[in-house]
């Protein structure tokens, strides 16, 4: 039986539908099944990424709740941040980004386009980051209050409640995706750093029966950490929006161990991978999500356990191109 939904207010912002693609050269080398890529990262040019599709839903909340300032929060080379900053001078928003670490002093990939956008930039330490928030946030929220500004905040990676719908409507696209392919998906992967895009994914294959087992790879944190917060948006979300769907039922499957020396720190196998995937496919992954995560699939295949009996796995491209250019040294070095 199909569950339907009532989908909530969204701004127009991505490029829709993004094309499903077999790659099949790459599928063949591996001699396993045929791995398909989402294309998220075509979402839009600057913008793009799987962020915009969150974005669309968060703002036209921000917008009919009167907001002409939009607060969020990323690290130094979020691509959240970017996509923020890009869509808010497109609506006319100001935005006003807490980026976690210190300033870079030359900006570069998506600090520098955030830059240019006429964000307000503020870097905060990991310190106060991780213990201060709240006290920073409402201390900036006053401020422009005083000025007769309606904030809205932004939640880390648009991974809340309103956010998951950005990526149940993307699975609505894959079930079209799938039929006009004439493909099952047994597998459905994705990076996962706030868990939005995952959440959404596991709410819309169970809503649009793609039938498929959904896969995040994280590439920070751990399981259990993004197994509880997942939790906690389909609560916030079932609250809000009183689907008929059970939400408590959905497993959220979790692929651990790819996390490497840590959160937008790659070891050589994914740089590798990222190489060995553009040469063959012409497609480019970032070393912070994309790259990562596309690393953990290949690996699985590889060790024949997890993906078996798959003929078709899906991996949702969610964009990170920026991300790249600030850690080219790692490329570089191969050639000189
Ligand atoms: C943010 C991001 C992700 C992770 O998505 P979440 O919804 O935050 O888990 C994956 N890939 C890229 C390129 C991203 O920018």
């Amino acid at each position: 039986m199909s569950n339907s939904l009532n989908f909530p207010p969204r701004l127009d912002l991505a490029q829709r539908n993004t094309p499903l693609i077999p790659l099949r050269r790459l599928s063949s080398t591996l001699g396993g099944p045929t791995i398909w890529l989402k294309r998220d990262d075509l979402t839009d040019m600057l913008a793009s990424g799987n962020k915009l599709r969150k974005l669309e839903f968060a703002l036209a909340q921000a917008k009919q709740q009167g907001a002409d300032t939009i607060l969020t929060y990323g690290g130094v080379q979020s691509n959240h941040c970017r996509a923020t900053a890009i869509v808010g001078a497109r609506l006319g928003l100001q935005v006003h980004l807490l980026l976690r670490g210190d300033n870079p002093g030359n900006a570069d990939g998506n600090l520098l386009l955030s830059h240019l956008c006429g964000a307000r930039i503020q870097h905060i330490s990991y310190r106060a980051f991780k213990n201060d928030l709240p006290d920073i946030t409402e201390q900036i929220k006053k401020r422009y209050n005083s000025q007769e500004h309606k904030v809205y905040d932004l939640a880390l990676g648009a991974s809340d409640a309103v956010g998951l719908w950005g990526y149940i409507d993307c699975a609505r696209e894959l079930e079209q995706d799938c039929q006009k392919n004439g493909i099952k998906a047994d597998h459905i992967l994705c990076a996962t750093g706030s868990g939005g895009t995952l959440g959404g994914l596991i709410i819309g294959n169970a809503t649009f029966n793609l039938g498929a087992q959904v896969w995040g790879v994280n590439v920070c944190d751990n399981a259990e950490y993004f197994q509880q917060k997942i939790d906690e948006d389909f609560s916030q979300w079932k609250q809000q929006y009183k689907p008929s769907l059970d939400s408590k039922s959905l497993a959220i499957d979790i692929i651990e161990g790819y996390v490497g020396p840590g959160y937008a720190k790659a070891d050589a196998s994914v740089f590798s991978t990222i190489r060995q995937v553009a040469e063959l496919e012409g497609i480019i992954f970032d070393p912070v999500y994309t790259g990562k995560a596309f690393h953990a699939l290949l690996t699985e295949i590889e060790k024949g356990e997890r993906f078996k009996n798959a003929k078709n796995i899906i991996f949702v491209h969610t964009g990170g191109l920026f991300g790249l250019f600030p850690q080219k040294e790692n490329f570089l070095n191969q050639y000189s």
